[in-house]
């Protein structure tokens, strides 16, 4: 489908700016190396200092989630492109009982390679049977599982998670990091639905663009469009309010937004400022701008209190 590729490309993207922003200093990852080529591009302060608080919030949120549920609970990344989570949570002590993740086949195959070829990432998903089953495209090790599925098909994504053998009884955190603006909400509605209405304790966390109808969102819109990349789920960005909204109609409990310049604030301190003496910031304004064009959701639904409504930045 036009601009699918595009939409792929986006993963490169945002890996490349990842393991910049790493060598930089500004976060550890002892395995983006591993699954990220080094590139070529330099990247801005600003762009190190948005990918920092990015990785470093939602990962506050993940470990907030695996200690309140004390590590009885699952993880399902859509689209986690070329992510390394699971691996860093194991590094951690800190893994689920299972962590699946799904992309498009091209990104999985791809790094079902990177995996297959890499010792330091193998060793990580080792079974205590050592029994671990490939396909070209997918994964399956006793907690680690990658499948590919297309996100606006949902009965093939139901049926991903059901070969993953998804316990719906437990506790699961979805998340989907820069990943549900790129689709349609018509379908980003259904599968945030069914989750409501199939894994009664759940927990999603939702990083992408916010107030997009402004002249700067526009921007951002058109920039994108010049590389065939569209922003079909661009209807749900309009504000905090809107991405709140489209989990509470869709039968979540509750649900917060936070722009990234709130994000910020929240964040560590002692860490903010280390990393603000990484880098020579000269365009403070940029960098405003930038962060009041995306935000990071978090929403709930826990019907026996495992404490998930309680959870926060
Ligand atoms: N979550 C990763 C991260 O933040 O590093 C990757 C983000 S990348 C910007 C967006 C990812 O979403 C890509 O890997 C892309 O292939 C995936 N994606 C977008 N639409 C999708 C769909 N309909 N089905 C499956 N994956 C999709």
């Amino acid at each position: 489908m036009a601009g699918e590729d595009a939409v792929m490309a986006t993963n490169d993207d945002a890996a490349q700016c990842k393991r910049f922003a790493v060598e930089k200093g500004y976060w550890q990852d002892p395995y983006i190396s591993l699954l990220v080529p080094k590139g070529k591009a330099n990247h801005a302060p600003e762009i190190n200092k948005g990918y920092y608080a990015r990785v470093t919030s939602i990962r506050i949120l993940i470990q907030k989630f695996v200690e309140t549920t004390n590590r009885e609970c699952q993880i399902v990344s859509l689209g986690a492109g070329s992510d390394t989570t699971y691996w860093c949570l194991k590094e951690q002590g800190l893994n689920p009982k299972s962590y699946i993740e799904m992309d498009f086949l091209a990104v999985t195959s791809r790094k079902c390679q990177q995996i297959k070829n890499k010792k330091a990432l193998l060793d990580k998903l080792a079974t205590e049977d050592g029994d671990i089953m490939w396909s070209k495209s997918e994964v399956h090790a006793g907690d680690y599982h990658l499948v590919s599925a297309d996100l606006r098909q949902l009965s093939e994504v139901v049926k991903k998670l059901s070969d993953c053998g998804l316990d719906r009884s437990l506790p699961t955190l979805f998340m989907a990091e820069c990943v549900l603006v790129y689709i349609d909400v018509k379908y980003t509605d259904q599968l945030i639905h069914w989750i409501s209405e199939n894994v009664p304790t759940a927990m999603f966390i939702n990083y992408e663009q916010v107030n997009m109808g402004d002249k700067f969102g526009q921007v951002m819109i058109d920039n994108l469009k010049t590389r065939d990349c569209y922003l079909h789920g661009v209807a749900a960005c309009q504000s905090l309010q809107t991405q709140k909204d489209r989990f509470i109609n869709q039968g979540w409990t509750g649900a917060s937004a936070i722009d990234m310049l709130s994000v910020y604030t929240h964040l560590p301190q002692a860490d903010v400022q280390r990393v603000e003496k990484l880098e020579f910031l000269d365009e403070r304004e940029l960098l405003e701008q930038l962060y009041s064009h995306y935000c990071l959701v978090w929403a709930h639904q826990d019907p026996t209190n495992v404490g998930l409504k309680d959870l926060s930045l």
